[in-house]
């Protein structure tokens, strides 16, 4: 199965330069592109990615337009082939409608396998048009990568992620299930009344992050200054996502090992952001990357995640006796069934009757995403 590993890398000032250049040129590219391709979706036109290609071989030939060529041309022809992509995701209504790419957000420049060498074993990356890299690797890199990505994050950081294809290496059956309540307050609640707390970076990364994003408003547009004040509000978000990915990723690692079948809630991301609070819609876009990052983990070790219609009434359903309740205001943390009398915690009786349409649905054989 494929999978995207990424690691942290350094390159020398003058590579720094090169890829500078390469991101310009592939920003330049998919902009210009973009907006021929606004004026035809205007227009009632549809433009393919071979038309584009071919503008794009004429716009290197006028001398204006010269310095497109002063770097590797894989990444640039990459950047051209990500529209239609963008164009599908919005067609399928799983993205807003494309944007044009800034320099001062995280620049990426990709590069296929005509455009690089990787030794497996003593792990050396070359580029084209950079040479050798040097990346810390965090783990071996068993096989040559289908395509290598160099990333340069809104505070400066360089990674390279490299797509895989890896062989899935299934762990031992336990014979064990559990269902997976997410929310607001605590990340999840397992069905047998485990806590999973939100990523404590909390309030002193928002108070951090409140100070830096007075700085950059404080400082004169266009400035040095403000451009540096605005990379430190960039490193404070990536903080925070890097603890969120690493409370997810021990998250995962911890119900492959543990469990079969993971039932989960699932989420219409679709709707994300429609008639939400911010809060809301972040938490559920958090939920969202949790959940495939355990998919993710299940299918590369052989265990299964099925995920339960999200209109499945897991909260007003009483897990003992199957009785079906009236409305549960989220402010209910704690309620009595009055036909069996048991007393539930919220999250943990949903997260049980998550378990048990999970065990339904998986016993039919429906639903379950094979590895
Ligand atoms: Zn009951």
């Amino acid at each position: 199965m494929k999978l995207r590993w990424s690691f942290r890398c350094y390159p020398t000032s003058e590579q720094e330069r090169v890829l500078a250049r390469t991101f310009g040129s592939c920003r330049f590219v998919y902009n210009r592109f973009l907006a021929e391709r606004t004026a035809a979706f205007q227009r009632g036109e549809r433009m393919s990615y071979v038309q584009t290609s071919a503008a794009l071989t004429l716009l290197k030939k006028s001398p204006e337009y010269a310095w497109l060529q002063e770097v590797s041309s894989v990444p640039v022809q990459q950047s051209l082939r990500h529209l239609p992509t963008a164009f599908r995701n919005f067609f399928e209504k799983r993205a807003r409608y494309p944007s044009f790419k800034t320099k001062g957000q995280r620049q990426s420049a990709e590069y296929t396998r005509s455009a690089f060498r990787f030794e497996v074993g003593n792990q050396r990356l070359l580029l084209s048009g950079l040479g050798r890299l040097k990346v810390k690797w965090s783990r071996p890199v068993p096989v040559e990568p289908t395509t290598v990505t160099v990333i340069r994050q809104a505070s400066g950081r360089y990674f390279v992620s490299m797509v895989l294809d890896l062989a899935p290496a299934p762990l031992p059956q336990t014979g064990e299930h559990v269902g997976l309540d997410f929310g607001l307050l605590r990340l999840a609640t397992l069905s047998n009344g485990e806590r999973v707390a939100n990523p404590r970076y909390g309030r002193r990364y928002e108070r951090w992050l409140a100070h830096a994003q007075r700085a950059v408003a404080r400082k004169e547009k266009g400035s040095r200054r403000r451009m540096l004040a605005k990379r430190r509000v960039a490193k404070i978000h990536e903080k925070m996502a890097d603890c969120r990915q690493d409370t997810f990723r021990k998250l995962a690692w911890d119900l492959v090992c543990r469990y079969d079948v993971i039932a989960v809630e699932d989420l219409n991301l679709r709707g994300l952001g429609k008639n939400h609070s911010l809060a809301r819609s972040l938490a559920d876009a958090a939920i969202g990357s949790a959940i495939r990052t355990i998919e993710i983990k299940a299918t590369m070790h052989g265990k299964h995640v099925v995920r339960i219609d999200r209109f499945y009434p897991s909260s007003k359903l009483c897990s003992s006796c199957g009785s079906l309740h009236g409305s549960m205001p989220l402010s209910v943390r704690e309620w009595t069934c009055p036909a069996c009398g048991r007393r539930h915690d919220r999250d943990e009786n949903a997260a049980r009757n998550i378990l048990a349409a999970g065990q339904a649905v998986s016993a039919r054989g429906e639903d379950v995403r094979p590895a």
